[in-house]
Formats: structure tokens, C-alpha cells, sequence
């Protein structure tokens, strides 16, 4: 049980790697804060989340690029438990377009979510957390390798990351850890959804696809005091297919 009394936020916590990521820390002891868009949806996640054993959850409607939201989350999650150890920045906007289509409007949503909400929630945890606090960013393989039509979430994805390195040089000194993990293609709703894979434009190996899972257990090992000496690191959860020729 590595998170008893501890108390975590994942954002986008209702669907895929979010909920097994609150699955996998509720179990060993949590107390789980689902921030998510849709409180319907967040209400029926907080539910497996207690089946599987999580002390207490709590669900908070954010959407995590209004700062205003992200601010209330953490407030909301301070007064029922007290504390925050663990933030895991897991919300993300993935849009389909060939650059020349991409509007101003859409790299900020983009941006917004996938970087601006990382930010809002690292700028609160540093405000509140006290030392001994993990964050986890959930990057991409993306920002490192990528396929055509996703140019504002490549571009993003690479920015938390260095967003990741900015936050764990300035949380060292604070007592709280910062690291990336950098999912491959994970079997969510997101991936499916994604029209490259539709259309077979981008074929991917079945023994390429990843479990929500299997990224949950690199999250919570990053989250937890197994990772004490673990700091601005960015780990690939994509079983190797970024090492592929
Ligand atoms: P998912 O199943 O679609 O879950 C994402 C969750 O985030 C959904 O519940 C979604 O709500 C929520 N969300 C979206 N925008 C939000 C916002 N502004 N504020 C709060 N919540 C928001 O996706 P997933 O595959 O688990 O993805 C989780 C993370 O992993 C993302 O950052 C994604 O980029 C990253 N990732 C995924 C893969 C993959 O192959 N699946 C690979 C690499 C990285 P709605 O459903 O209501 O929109």
C-alpha cells in the first residue's frame, strides 16, 4: 500500500489511462480526486474507483484549461482531505488536421488543454503541496517521434515536457518531484477515435498496443516513494515501439 494517506488529483480521471491511473492508486490506499469535463461520467468512475478499494473519492467537474476551475479543484480537494501529494496531469486534446487547416483557435484549445492545464495544476501544487509531493505529466510518444495531421498535440506534448524539466528543477528545492511518462498507442477510447488509425493511414502492430493498465503502474511507481531519487524524468510506456527502424 504505497498512498495510504495520501491524497491525489488526476485530471481526465473518468476515462482510459485517468481512471485506471485512479484505479491503481485508490487501491494502494489513496484518496482519489477524479477532475474531469463531465460530472456524470466523473460520478461513475469515482464508483470503480471505491469498488476496487480507494478510502474516499472525490469528483470535481474541471476543465483543466480555465485556471479559475483548476484553482477550485485543488481548494475543493484541501478542505475535504486537508492535503495534496500528488497531482497526475493526464487530460489531453489530441485534433486531426494537415497544418495548412489548423486555425489559431485550435492550437490554443490545444495548448490549453494539454500544456496550459499541466501548468495551472504544477502552479497550485507548488502553492499548496508540502515537500515529499509528486507530480506526473502524461506526454506522449509524440513528442519525440510522430505522424502526420497532429501538429498542435506533437507540438504540446513536447512542450510538457519541457515543462517537466522546468517544474522539477524549481520543485527540487521545494521537496517535490516532477517526471513524465511518455504513453505509446494505449487501448482508450482516445486512441480508436483517432482518424489516422481509422483510416489505416497509421497501422499499428496489436503487440504495439498497451494496456491503460500498464501505463496506471509506471504512473503510480513515478507517484510513489519508489521514485524518491526520480526527478525530471521521462519514461516511455510504449513497449519499445519508439525504438523500432
Ligand atoms: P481518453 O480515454 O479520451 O480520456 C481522456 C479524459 O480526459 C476524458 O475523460 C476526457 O473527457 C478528459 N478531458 C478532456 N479534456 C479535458 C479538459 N479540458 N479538462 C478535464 N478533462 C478533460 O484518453 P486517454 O487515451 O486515456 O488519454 C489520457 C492521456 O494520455 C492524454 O493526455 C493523452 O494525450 C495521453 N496519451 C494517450 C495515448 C493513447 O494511445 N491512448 C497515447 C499517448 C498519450 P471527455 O471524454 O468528456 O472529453
Amino acid at each position: 500500500m504505497r498512498f495510504t494517506d495520501k491524497v491525489a488529483i488526476i485530471t481526465g480521471a473518468a476515462s482510459g489511462i485517468g481512471l485506471a491511473t485512479a484505479k491503481r492508486l485508490g487501491s494502494e490506499g489513496a484518496r482519489v480526486v477524479i477532475a474531469d469535463l463531465d460530472e456524470e461520467a466523473a460520478q461513475t468512475a469515482a464508483a470503480t474507483v471505491r469498488e476496487v478499494g480507494a478510502p474516499d473519492v472525490l469528483t470535481s467537474t474541471c476543465d483543466v484549461s480555465k485556471e479559475v476551475q483548476v484553482k477550485n479543484t485543488v481548494k475543493d480537494t484541501l478542505q475535504k482531505f486537508g492535503r495534496l501529494d500528488i497531482v497526475v496531469n493526464n487530460a489531453g486534446l489530441m485534433i486531426f488536421k494537415p497544418l495548412e487547416e489548423h486555425e489559431e483557435s485550435d492550437w490554443l484549445n490545444v495548448l490549453r488543454v494539454d500544456l496550459l492545464g499541466a501548468f495551472f495544476f504544477t502552479k497550485q501544487a507548488f502553492l499548496t503541496m508540502k515537500a515529499g509531493g509528486a507530480i506526473v505529466n502524461v506526454s506522449s510518444v509524440h513528442a519525440i517521434e510522430t505522424t502526420p495531421l497532429v501538429s498542435s498535440y506533437a507540438a504540446a506534448k513536447a512542450a510538457l515536457l519541457s515543462l517537466t524539466r522546468s517544474a522539477a528543477l524549481e520543485g527540487k528545492p521545494k521537496g517535490i518531484r516532477v517526471n513524465a511518462v511518455l504513453p505509446g498507442a494505449i487501448d482508450t477510447p482516445m486512441l480508436w477515435e483517432n482518424p489516422n488509425v481509422k483510416s489505416g493511414q497509421e497501422v499499428i502492430n496489436p503487440a504495439d498496443v498497451g494496456k491503460p493498465e500498464q501505463v496506471a503502474a509506471t504512473i503510480a511507481y513515478l507517484a510513489s516513494d519508489d521514485a524518491t531519487f526520480v526527478q525530471g524524468a521521462m519514461v516511455r510506456a510504449d513497449g519499445g515501439r519508439l525504438s523500432r527502424l
